[in-house]
């Protein structure tokens, strides 16, 4: 931790002000209930025997309460008690009877005290947690009641586990483009010499789990400079102006560190655009901690300290503009998801942490898990250890790895739910429902197993399909084909039972989903035509709860689009119930099959849906 700047006394005079006021707010709004309740509750006919043993001074009636105090004992105040009152018209006839003082306005008067210690013990109790926590993560003296410091972990040259971009795989561009950050901290004379501006602000852009904290923390690495990390929701506090302060904070510490870089994770959570929030009436606190932010970024000039500010986050779209302008975030750095070779890198760094069997095809694995980001790939790997460990072998099989794809993929196997009979053939069919037509229509990848054991929280079953290679770019019919294997399911339930269940719903959602989607976002309906209803991501309020994700369209487009939706997801449902009735007797015979078995898999599987006859016709309309 380096020595950090002492505010000035007025700054630290402001925020003693603040901090008493945000005091003040909360002591109010939750103490009084809570010590209230510290006050001993007695039965009404307790209350009513002291009275008449005399041995009650004072009695403060309310509307759903009395509170009252028996007289004093050696000097000391009398203690408290409350009651709930009942219907009790003799009550004053009696108190006044033993002479006991009562009101039905304000607590009587000498219960000032312990009304006074309800009103200063919260505030106690609440500096105390405050104190605890702060000093945790900030030792220097002042730390109670510096609540701007910034909480920025620094990584400095020669820690220990340093990561490199040797710890980085499947991102080579993203590599490519760091490596010159690397070289301007590493010597920034080569480049101010020369009269280039060095690049202040990288932002790293990518789906979550794709290293891009991993990223910067080579780039650190491999530069050798020192390197501070905050979290962008970190600067969101409490108090307004408290996250401006800690910004300015931040680029303060950091300018005496430089070379260095500044590492902001979560971008999105204080640079989120500013006319999104603009329908609430803004956030004041953010909106303050984005100024700052943008006025250090312009702030220091790259003269006199090279200091790299690399940010990441995988919502570039709502980020307010003025942070993309040159001279800030001017360069983005993609982090997507690994391509094949990519994920078989990756899987090569993690494997090599772990005892491998003979039998492992790293290759193979990769080629089994398109989509993965790197993060779910580390995790495939330990899943895998952790089974291998279970069954207390030495070494982690290629099956281990299967398995925990399909975890990772299903969600953990539950053995343990029980189906009855009869529910269990409904799944069987509905999943051989699934299989076959996704043979038969094969816009969704290769049919690789089909399962009736129960996984995760929903699937009763599960039809696992593979894609052959990685793909980018979907055709209309392709999709189309995946929306009449989603409704293979409940087609099936429909010919065979002639009744439909509640198995269906996600698949409908998602036949749905990618009808939607078909006619609002790639314009796939010769009706609607080649238009994009839906709002790009940067329009996109959604998240806001404000806005539709919709275009403004008027009430027959909008017809016109739930209709066109109801007619490819209804076409779907039609080619499946054909494709299955055409195979009933396969759709039969693999669910008795599947009955039995639970699993169908590999050759096994191969040889039933090499028998399945394609839609003669297909209607792709
Ligand atoms: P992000 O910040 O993009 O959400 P992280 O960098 O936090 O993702 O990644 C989480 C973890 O996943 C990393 O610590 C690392 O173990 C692993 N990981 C992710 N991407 C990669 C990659 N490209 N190469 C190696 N490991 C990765
Ligand atoms: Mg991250
Ligand atoms: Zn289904």
């Amino acid at each position: 931790m380096g020595v950090k700047p002492q505010p000035s006394w007025r700054r630290q005079l402001s925020n003693i002000l603040l901090f008493l006021a945000g005091l003040f707010l909360i002591a109010n709004l939750f103490f009084p209930q809570i010590f209230g309740t510290s006050i001993p509750q007695v039965p009404y006919s307790l209350f009513i025997d002291q009275v008449e043993d005399g041995k009650v001074t004072s009695v403060f009636v309310a509307q759903d309460e009395i509170r009252y105090q028996l007289k004093s004992e050696n000097e000391q105040p009398g203690q408290i008690f409350k009651t709930t009152p009942i219907f009790d018209l003799e009550l004053p006839k009696r108190l006044e009877a033993k002479g006991v003082e009562f009101a039905a306005a304000p607590p009587p008067k000498n219960n000032w005290f312990s009304n006074l210690l309800s009103w200063v013990i919260p505030p106690l109790i609440f500096v105390a947690v405050w104190q605890f926590f702060l000093n945790r993560n900030d030792n220097s003296p002042a730390g109670a009641l510096s609540i701007t410091k910034s909480r920025a972990k620094v990584y400095v040259e020669g820690d220990t586990g340093k990561i490199t971009f040797q710890d980085v795989a499947g991102v080579e561009e993203a590599k490519t483009e760091l490596q010159e950050i690397v070289e301007f901290l590493k010597h920034p004379q080569r480049y101010l010499a020369i009269g280039a501006r060095i690049p202040k602000g990288v932002l790293l852009v990518g789906p979550p789990g794709t290293g891009k904290t991993l990223l910067a923390k080579a780039v650190a690495g491999e530069a050798g400079v020192p390197f501070f990390s905050i979290s962008g929701s970190e600067f969101v506090e409490l108090f307004v102006g408290a996250g401006a302060a800690r910004v300015r904070d931040l680029f303060e510490q950091a300018k005496k560190k430089a070379p260095c870089i500044i590492f902001i994770d979560e971008l999105d959570a204080i640079g989120k655009s500013r006319a999104s929030g603009g329908f609430m009436g803004g956030n004041d606190e953010r909106e303050q901690t984005l100024n700052q932010l943008l006025t250090e970024l312009d702030g220091f000039s790259a003269g006199d300290a090279t200091v790299i500010v690399l940010a990441a986050t995988n919502r570039p779209e709502t980020l307010d503009s003025a942070l993309l302008r040159p001279g800030r975030f001017d360069r983005q750095v993609l982090v997507d998801r690994p391509d094949l070779s990519g994920r078989l890198k990756i899987l090569e760094i993690y494997a090599n942490k772990v005892k491998l069997g003979q039998d492992v095809d790293l290759k193979e694995i990769a080629t089994r898990t398109p989509g993965f980001a790197g993060a779910d790939l580390a995790n495939l790997v330990n899943e895998a250890a952790l089974l291998a460990a279970r069954n207390e072998r030495k070494t982690v099989a290629q099956a281990d790895f299967y398995e925990a794809i399909e975890r990772v993929v299903a969600g953990l196997e539950k053995k343990s739910r029980v189906l009855s009979e009869k529910e269990k053939k409904i799944v069987a069919y509905h999943e051989v429902g699934h299989a076959i037509v996704g043979a038969a229509m094969p816009g969704g990848g290769r049919v690789a197993k089909i399962s009736i054991v129960p996984r995760g929280m929903a699937a009763l079953g599960y039809t696992l399909q593979m894609p052959t290679e990685d793909r980018f770019l979907l055709t209309e019919s392709e999709l189309r084909q995946q929306i009449a294997t989603l409704l293979g399911g409940r087609s099936a339930e429909e010919i065979i039972f002639d009744c439909i269940t509640t198995g269906a719903a996600n698949d409908l959602q998602r036949a749905t989903d990618l009808g939607e989607q078909m006619v609002t976002t790639y314009g796939m309906s010769k009706i609607l035509g080649p238009l994009a209803y839906e709002r790009g991501q940067q329009n996109n309020f959604l998240r806001d709860g404000i806005m539709n994700p919709r275009r403004m369209v008027s009430d027959e487009t909008a017809k016109a689009i739930d209709n066109e939706v109801k007619e490819i997801v209804e076409q779907g449902h039609e080619n499946a119930l054909k494709i299955l009735k055409q195979n009933r007797e396969l759709l039969e015979e693999i669910a008795q099959k599947i009955l039995e078995t639970e699993v169908i898999e590999g050759k096994e599987l191969q040889t039933f849906l090499d028998q399945v006859k394609p839609l003669e016709t297909v209607i792709l309309l």
